[in-house]
């Protein structure tokens, strides 16, 4: 992707309260990103590990979604695929993020639930830029992948905006 500026990560948000954005904490490095290797960005807040952050860019411009997730506590074992890119991990390493809904179905409570790589990193796992612990069944190709993962990376985004 294009890289982001700082400006346009923060005006991109579409779920969140102004006093949320304020208090984000950007990605660490995140001029140096490897932006060609990305089709979007995502992180956990350093300071707010709870909390996470997917921005990506659209036709209509740029989208941001925060997320929220929950440590369960319990132990939980075996393996888990990424609703995005269906990478493969062990199941501590997927989480469940909920984005709140955007307008007054967010008010109500509304959220989208989706299990995501917990450190968002879809991007770098589908194209082999990051290890992976458990074996995978996925045998279409990165550039295949990349797309697929756009496409769902805009269905999760036009059911939070809907
Ligand atoms: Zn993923």
């Amino acid at each position: 992707m294009q890289p982001l500026s700082a400006e346009e990560i923060r005006r991109s948000f579409v779920n969140s309260s102004k006093s949320l954005v304020k208090a984000m904490t950007l990605p660490r490095g995140f001029t140096d990103l490897p932006w060609d290797s990305l089709d979007y960005l995502g992180w956990r807040d350093p300071k707010a590990p709870n909390r996470a952050y997917l921005v990506v860019r659209r036709d209509s411009g740029v989208t941001g979604v925060a997320l929220n997730t929950q440590a369960t506590g319990k132990p939980r074992r075996g393996t888990g695929l990424c609703d995005l890119c269906n990478t493969a991990h062990q199941v501590t390493d997927v989480a469940l993020f909920a984005a709140r809904r955007a307008g007054s179905a967010g008010r109500d409570g509304n959220t989208v639930g989706l299990y995501i790589c917990a450190d968002l990193a879809c991007s770098l796992y589908l194209r082999g830029l990051r290890e992976l612990e458990v074996p995978q069944g996925e045998t279409a190709s990165p550039e295949l992948r990349a797309e697929r993962l756009t496409a769902r990376v805009e269905g999760f985004v036009n059911r939070v905006l809907s």
